[in-house]
């Protein structure tokens, strides 16, 4: 049946390559990804899915089912570009490849003989950590039983390490003076958020590894002969593991507490965003890696010491069993996300080759779900007992 899958594959792979370069091409960021989901959309209709658009009130997330009932294996795709450097994240292959593997089993046949519903889910902004979690909310991903995608990297794995991060706005209010003849008569603001971003300083060292505190100020005062009445500033607390996020947050909320405290402001922090860290479902991961080997991937694991991320694909591991997968798309060389390098690999000859073996791998992991309960219900007791810590 693998070799099925494959020889599927292989026959939709030159359309396949076309659509994740035409939405390269199209570059569209962040919930405009219109002609992005679109092109996903009319390729799932042209192999017998029924497809629903604007789902969850988001114009551009849609929803492709094939097949009914249970289980519900779901395929997630991502196609939104980053402003100015375009698709240097490679989300021009992660539809492709979801789309590509829900059609691929589709064409098999696998619902004649089992039970179930191959579903495509296209997740909006990404790059923004914000697209997954307003579906989940809209109840998008209810009866799923299992959730599956995969990232272009510059290495291919199943398993990876991923930060949990908060965005915070912290501000901070004073009181405006003439900054030359009443300086004294003002509750100077700048002081505070200059206090706030030295008192992260300094607490690095006494903060636990394997942490990511990073900000910026984003209102700096109003203007230069003003003693600032006003400043903001924006800071992303990433963890590991939730002990060490709660103990990271208390120590900035009280840093911003000092500072405010210091300098006579009053603050306010308020959380924007929030994305959990990726729980790998390892029974649907240990399918794919062995799926990866099947198609002649090299497989690793993406650890911390690698350098890793966030992704909003950890709300959905923690709603249901769920994997976050990376392909090399990359020829082996190290080359970060987010560049115009990584753009390259992943518009390229080579970039889309990987990209098709990560489809077989997918389509052959999703295979064994559909045909092996076995593994849905490892999957399953493995979510019970690894979500409710
Ligand atoms: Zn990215
Ligand atoms: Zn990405």
């Amino acid at each position: 049946m693998k070799d099925k899958i494959s020889n599927i594959i292989d026959s939709l792979s030159d359309k396949l390559k076309e659509i994740a370069s035409k939405i390269f091409d199209y570059a569209e960021i962040a919930y405009e990804e219109y002609k992005s989901s679109d092109e996903l959309a009319k390729f799932l209709e042209e192999n017998g899915f029924e497809v629903q658009r604007k789902v969850g009130g988001l114009e551009t997330a849609i929803v492709g089912k094939y097949g009914s009932g249970k289980p519900i294996i779901a395929f997630i795709g991502e196609y939104d570009a980053l402003p100015e450097i375009g698709h240097a994240c490679g989300h021009n292959m992660i539809g492709t490849i979801s789309a590509g593997a829900a059609v691929a089993l589709a064409k098999l046949g696998i619902l004649e003989q089992n039970q179930g519903t191959v579903m495509f889910i296209g997740t909006p902004a990404e790059e923004r950590g914000t697209g997954k979690r307003i579906l989940l909310d809209a109840g998008v991903f209810d009866n799923v039983d299992a959730a599956l995608m995969i990232h272009p990297s510059s290495e291919t794995a199943a398993f990876s390490d991923s930060f949990t991060v908060e965005h915070y706005k912290v501000e901070f209010f004073g009181k405006p003076a003439h900054a030359a003849s009443k300086p004294y008569e003002g509750v100077n603001a700048l002081d505070a958020v200059n206090l706030f971003f030295t008192g992260i300083a300094l607490a690095r060292q006494q903060l636990p590894e394997r942490i990511r505190l990073h900000g910026i100020v984003k209102v700096g005062g109003q203007a230069f002969n003003i003693i600032p009445e006003y400043t903001m500033a924006e800071i992303g607390i990433r963890t590991l593991d939730d002990e060490t996020q709660r103990k990271v947050t208390e120590r900035v909320k009280n840093i911003a507490k000092g500072a405010a405290l210091m300098t006579g402001c009053d603050y306010k922090m308020e959380l924007l965003t929030t994305v959990k860290r990726v729980l790998s479902n390892e029974p649907i991961g240990k399918s794919l890696e062995e799926n990866f080997k099947l198609v002649g991937e090299k497989v690793t694991k993406r650890t911390y010491e690698k350098g890793v991320g966030s992704t909003d694909m950890g709300d959905v591991t923690h709603a249901v069993p769920g994997i976050h997968g990376y392909i090399g798309v990359t020829k082996g060389k190290e080359v970060p996300g987010h560049t115009h390098e990584f753009a390259q690999c992943c518009n390229s000859t080579e970039g889309y080759e990987a990209m098709i073996r990560a489809t077989k791998a997918l389509a052959m992991t999703g295979y064994d779900l559909f045909s092996d309960p076995e593994l849905l219900k490892n999957a399953k007791e493995y979510f019970e007992k690894t979500s409710k810590k």
